[in-house]
């Protein structure tokens, strides 16, 4: 198999995996964390990045797989600078995105 084949498969396998974790995180959170490490660790094997909406399912800090209104807190910022908070409810990590538009 060449390299493009291999990308296309675990990409399809990380868009399934992470999808599982979504559908289980609130009836089955420690099964949900399991497909998300699965998911990860198959990026990291195959090298590739992955899709943009998943790395913000993931902790900077813990790395573990978190969801806004479970068990993540998203707060839209108070600044002049539009930005939102993501609190990890995991190890109340705090983090800024900085909202361009
Ligand atoms: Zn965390």
């Amino acid at each position: 198999m060449n390299k493009k084949n291999i990308e296309k498969i675990a990409t399809e396998r990380i868009e399934i995996l992470i999808e599982n974790a979504l559908l289980q995180i609130k009836d089955n959170e420690k099964l949900s964390q399991s497909y998300a490490n699965l998911a990860s660790k198959i990026a990291m094997r195959v090298r590739i990045r992955m899709p943009y909406f998943t790395r913000q399912l993931f902790c900077k800090k813990c790395k573990q797989f978190i969801v806004p209104g479970v068990n993540s807190r998203v707060r839209i910022g108070r600044t002049r600078v539009k930005s939102i908070r993501i609190t990890c409810m995991k190890c109340k990590h705090v983090y800024r995105k900085i909202i361009v538009n």
